[in-house]
């Protein structure tokens, strides 16, 4: 029995992601731009308090990582400079790129994935396959999954973030397959299909035939699939030696491997944050600000798997390369920032020597428990309501949509999706 390969992958990831943190860029030309050395200045900048424009800090990032579909369509590609892309099109906007952000996007994907599929294994920051064999059964079951699967995509991450979807007996036809259509594409190849539809692709779409790869197989006068089908292996093991030989007299019949290896981990034993300053931290009131700041990603993360933790552990990292850390118990279990922050803080206050400078800090929820419901109202319930709300924001708009004001001279806030980038 042929198995039900799922092929997952974003269309124009980067640029989605920020399209969906920042309703101004929906629908219109602009690009992603590669970290650059602006990063670092502006981590400096904020940390003396000094604010670098995000028009100031995208010029410094050279490389376009991702143009919007927009974009592309007026001839914006990848890899090319800010420069070259801003000739193309004067004044498009540049978006500095926010890994953090694409990161959290595809941990959703994945978890909606995970929640659903017999087996699911990341290939790329976008792109996924899963084994539905089980849990879809046939062509229309597999057909009707991937609608499914598109529309908690499009309810848990969003509109402006649509993926392409290919199914097929096997990895290599389900990836292709998922080429095939963009964006919000759904193509299922029956195995039946599979040599004519590989056929008809060009060789540069299979994975695994690079612009190297395809060189040499023109070299060799191989230029289309049917080619390469035609080609006798002894002539391509000659060539190409065996290996490379196999994969590609393999590849050109539609034959791949099925077998989805699961990248799942376990259930977390703790979650934390830790970051590394570009300059050391020399207050108390530094300190304050990140650690709030790191403990609010934390308890972020922890609401989103509905996690309480019944301890803080929170470390700092000098300058001359020492450190202090410590651990303390919570008075009840909890997913609140400011309730793991306070206990943390006050932990670590006495503990640490702010005159050697602090590099990094860290704080760890750890020790989860179940939070039991209580009988009596809450009386943090208006406060319980609020961190629904803002995590909701968060999950329209992505991770650092809102901050709290005292964390506003932190490097966190460079991290920031949506409102905070430029419009003019
Ligand atoms: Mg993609």
């Amino acid at each position: 029995m042929p198995r039900l390969i799922l092929h997952i992958d974003f269309n124009s990831f980067f640029a989605s992601v920020e399209a969906q943190a920042n309703p101004f860029l929906r629908g219109k030309a602009f690009a992603v731009a590669g970290k650059g050395k602006g990063r670092i200045d502006r981590e400096a900048g904020a940390i003396q308090g000094k604010r670098t424009s995000i028009s100031e800090l995208s010029h410094s990032r050279s490389v376009v990582t991702t143009a919007s579909r927009e974009a592309k369509k007026l001839g914006v590609k990848t890899a090319i400079t800010t420069h070259e892309a801003q000739r193309i099109i004067p004044n498009l906007p540049i978006i500095p790129g926010d890994p953090r952000k694409y990161a959290e996007v595809t941990h959703r994907f994945l978890k909606i994935l995970r929640e659903h599929c017999d087996a699911v294994e990341q290939f790329s920051v976008d792109e996924a396959f899963a084994d539905i064999t089980t849990v879809a059964g046939d062509k229309f079951g597999a057909i009707m999954f991937a609608q499914i699967l598109r529309s908690k995509i499009l309810d848990t991450i969003g509109e402006a973030c649509t993926a392409s979807i290919g199914i097929g007996p096997n990895k290599v036809v389900a990836k292709l397959a998922s080429e095939l259509v963009k964006p919000n594409g759904i193509t299922f190849v029956d195995p039946s299909e599979v040599e004519s539809f590989v056929a008809a692709r060009s060789l540069r779409d299979i994975c695994g035939i690079g612009p190297r790869l395809g060189k040499r197989l023109t070299s060799l006068g191989v230029t289309t699939i049917l080619h390469l089908r035609q080609t006798p292996m002894d002539r391509l093991i000659a060539e190409f030696g065996p290996h490379t030989a196999e994969f590609l007299w393999n590849v050109s019949r539609g034959i791949g491997d099925d077998a989805v290896i699961d990248s799942a981990t376990d259930d977390p034993k703790s979650v934390g944050h830790s970051y590394t300053f570009p300059h050391g931290l020399e207050t108390d009131q530094e300190v304050h600000d990140n650690l709030l700041a790191l403990a609010d990603m934390v308890t972020q993360r922890l609401r989103n798997q509905n996690l309480f933790a019944t301890h803080v552990n929170v470390f700092a990292r000098y300058e001359d390369g020492g450190g202090s850390g410590t651990n303390a118990q919570l008075p009840e279990a909890t997913n609140d920032g400011l309730t793991l922050f306070e206990h943390g803080f006050r932990s670590l206050l006495p503990i640490i020597d702010i005159d050697r400078g602090i590099r990094r800090l860290g704080i760890n929820a750890t020790q989860f428990a179940n939070k039991i419901p209580s009988l009596i109202p809450e009386h943090n319930e208006r406060h319980d309501r609020c961190l629904t709300a803002l995590d909701l924001i968060a999950k329209r708009f992505g991770t650092g949509a809102w901050h709290r004001a005292s964390t506003l001279n932190t490097v966190f806030l460079e991290r920031v999706s949506g409102w905070h980038y430029d419009h003019e």
